[in-house]
């Protein structure tokens, strides 16, 4: 049979089993980042357009597949399509950059682009992320990565590539964006028709390129560490060796870019040594003028944000079992309040039940609680009797002695 409506291009039902895999992913990034004490946030769904458009780049791609429309009053509201700017803006109007000068924080949440759907884009998707704001020294870019790290071991990815680079100051960046404009424009002619139209207004993109004929000419560009100041160079070479003292492996890539306007500084990105050309799984840096720009004081800031359906697709995690510990038949009506009492009181135990409310026939509900890999199967009639279902034994026992026979067992 076809269902009369159909979910919308680009987005997905995360369905059971693989809820599970994803409560298991969501809770191991609850309980590391809170290792790390980083305080959850959550901010609204939508956000005026303005947020975005001026402080991720007007020209950037994320920027130009934004989700936006004009409410009723006729204000341009944006579906977020990252995290960054809201949280910014959120630290901020709440008064936060007083409050904590230390700031550090996380999120879980779900973001909207408007992209080309394909395995590993999607139109929702979703990222966690940490922020940390009110300090320039490197141990904070360290501890970030660290994180990010620490929540990929845990899930059991192991075959990762983290790179990273220093895309300097504000200043450093325009030289180099002339520098890399005049090289590209030297072999215009080869390079990829993506790249020529990136040549004038944003050549560093161009390094982000995937196009097979840009990537010799990528190769001998101009490198930005070329252009660094003393202090840049300083900072990026002791959060190397920050890395280095963590064993966390690493490789420098002069070419590395993030493809939205706040960053500057360490820019990092974490990828899968699995083939597609969707293998990054976490990228972030540092965004030290952000907050200033969007009217707070001066407060540098490091943060990531990785894809959690990426996570997912590399995740060696078998589907959760359902592993129930007392599957539940009560068929007949006139017990059937006797029945709940026994399952709240169950519930109320910490053991996880199964109500078979569809009133099977006994020989199909045995069959389906092993098959569910239930412990325990208690038949609720005038009689009560717990059967255990790996050895095969059934006794009767009265409501009250429930709950100390099955802790007997
Ligand atoms: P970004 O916010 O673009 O730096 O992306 C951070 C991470 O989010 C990426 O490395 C991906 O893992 C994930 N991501 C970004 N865009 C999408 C998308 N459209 N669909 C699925 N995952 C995405």
């Amino acid at each position: 049979m076809k269902s009369k409506y159909q979910k919308i291009k680009g987005t997905f039902d995360i369905l059971p089993p693989e809820t599970e895999v994803w409560q298991h992913i969501e809770s191991t990034i609850h309980h590391i980042c809170q290792q790390f004490s980083f305080q959850e946030i959550r901010t609204p769904a939508i956000e005026s357009v303005d947020l975005f458009k001026r402080n991720i780049g007007d020209g950037t791609d994320v920027s130009k597949e934004m989700f936006v429309w004009k409410d009723q009053s006729g204000k341009e509201i944006s579906l977020k399509p990252e995290m960054t700017a809201p949280v910014v803006r959120a630290y901020i109007e709440s008064g936060f950059f007083r409050k904590y000068p230390l700031c550090k924080m996380y999120y879980i949440d779900s973001f909207f682009r408007r992209e080309k759907p394909q395995k590993g884009r999607q139109r929702q998707f979703n990222q966690f992320g940490v922020e940390a704001f009110g300090t320039k020294n490197s141990e904070q870019d360290a501890e970030i990565i660290l994180i990010a790290t620490q929540i990929l071991k845990k899930l059991n990815i192991d075959n990762t590539n983290l790179s990273i680079n220093n895309i300097g100051d504000s200043d450093t960046r325009i030289k180099y964006e002339s520098k890399l404009r005049n090289y590209f424009n030297d072999h215009k002619n080869s390079l990829s028709e993506l790249s020529k139209a990136r040549l004038e207004k944003n050549p560093m993109r161009i390094l982000d390129s995937k196009e097979k004929e840009d990537q010799t000419i990528i190769k001998n560009a101009p490198m930005i560490k070329d252009l660094l100041s003393t202090e840049e160079k300083e900072h990026f070479s002791s959060v190397l060796t920050h890395l280095k003292g963590l064993g966390i492996n690493y490789n420098e890539n002069p070419y590395l870019v993030r493809g939205l306007d706040y960053y500057n500084g360490t820019t990092f990105e974490i990828t899968t040594q699995s083939t597609g050309s969707q293998n990054a799984l976490c990228g972030g840096g540092r965004y030290d003028s952000l907050v200033e720009k969007m009217g707070g004081p001066e407060t540098p800031a490091v943060g990531f944000a990785a894809g959690i359906e990426r996570i997912i697709l590399e995740a060696k995690q078998e589907l959760g079992k359902k592993n129930i510990d007392i599957y539940i038949s009560c068929n007949d009506e006139k017990y059937t309040s006797k029945g709940l009492n026994i399952i709240q009181n169950l519930v109320e135990n910490e053991y996880k039940i199964f109500f078979d409310t569809n009133k099977k026939n006994i020989k199909n509900q045995i069959k389906d609680a092993v098959k569910n890999n239930a412990k325990f199967m208690i038949t609720i009639n005038q009689e009560i009797s717990v059967k255990n279902l790996i050895s095969k034994k059934e006794t009767n026992v009265s409501e009250s002695e429930i709950l100390p026979f099955l802790k007997n067992q």
